[in-house]
């Protein structure tokens, strides 16, 4: 892969389909080398040619199923291990529908893996590259249930409120090493998850579903503003900002010697 392109290479996870390929033909068209992670090598191939050929960037393929732990160190030592890559979009990943009791719980672990376990290990590589290069980037993909728990499958919200949590972290462990870190929380975007995860994207109200190009332009809007967390469709940024300022006057009295008087 070329070290020469200034913008670098951004690896992709799940950059087979929905979220991922789209940002895939979106980062191919502002000039950067791709490097794009899945388990469909043949998709990935395909976005391989079509990519390199419509504009000219240098793009590779690697499969790798996420929740396999060999696979996940390969990805890991790559990003460790290649300077060219300055961006990771770490996006793979997969729903699930129904109540906690009722689940399948090898359904539970392995979106565990995938949702919070691979992304926590690649942001981690990334941050120590990115971190030591003192320049670079990292797009978590979350989701809007981060914040509306009650919405949705309580293991998928619970995994995405983990990223929104790791993103907020690494902001600050290493936003000041020059590394930005953005998290993306798309409300419903119409892809293949929800056919995956076998729900029925039909039932679903359609004023809420997002078209995927529409989510990655104004995610990729936000990262170009510097945003630390990105809400596609929220109208008005003041909502998220004073959601942000609710908790930090929380702050001086989340932890006291005493307990509260109410509960004496
Ligand atoms: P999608 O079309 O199903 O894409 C999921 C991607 O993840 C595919 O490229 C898939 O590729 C890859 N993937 C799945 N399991 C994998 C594994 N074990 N190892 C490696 N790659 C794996 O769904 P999407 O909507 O674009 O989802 C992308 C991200 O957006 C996810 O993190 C999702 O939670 C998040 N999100 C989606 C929505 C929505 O409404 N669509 C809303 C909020 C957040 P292979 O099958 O080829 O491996």
């Amino acid at each position: 892969m070329s070290t020469q392109n200034e913008k670098g290479t951004a690896l992709i996870t799940g950059a087979s389909s929905g979220i991922g390929a789209t940002y895939a033909e979106r980062l191919a068209r502002r000039g950067h080398d791709l490097l794009l992670v899945a388990r469909d090598l043949p998709r990935l191939q395909a976005l391989v040619e079509r990519l390199s050929e419509e504009y000219g960037v240098q793009v590779e393929a690697m499969q790798a199923d996420l929740t396999d732990k060999a696979d996940l160190l390969a990805v890991e030592q790559r990003l460790r291990s290649d300077s060219a890559i300055t961006l990771l979009v770490n996006n793979a990943g997969m729903a699930m529908n129904g109540t906690l009791v009722e689940a399948d719980l090898d359904t539970v672990e392995r979106l565990i893996l995938l949702n919070i376990v691979a992304l926590t290990r690649l942001s981690a590589a990334a941050s120590a590259s990115f971190g030591a290069a003192g320049r670079g980037a990292i797009i978590n993909i979350a989701s809007v249930v981060a914040l509306a728990p009650e919405m949705f499958n309580a293991v998928y919200s619970a995994s995405k409120a983990y990223v929104l949590s790791l993103s907020q972290t690494l902001q600050g462990e290493i936003g000041a090493l020059g590394v930005q870190v953005q998290a993306v929380l798309p409300g419903i975007t119409r892809t293949e998850i929800w056919a995956r995860s076998g729900m029925d994207e039909s039932a679903l109200p359609p004023g809420m579903i997002m078209e995927v190009g529409e989510m990655v332009d104004a995610a990729l809007a936000g990262f170009d503003q510097g945003e630390r967390v990105t809400i596609p469709s929220l109208p008005d940024a003041a909502d998220w900002a004073e959601l942000i300022s609710a908790r930090a006057k929380l702050g001086p009295n989340l932890s006291h010697r005493s307990a509260a008087a109410r509960y004496k």
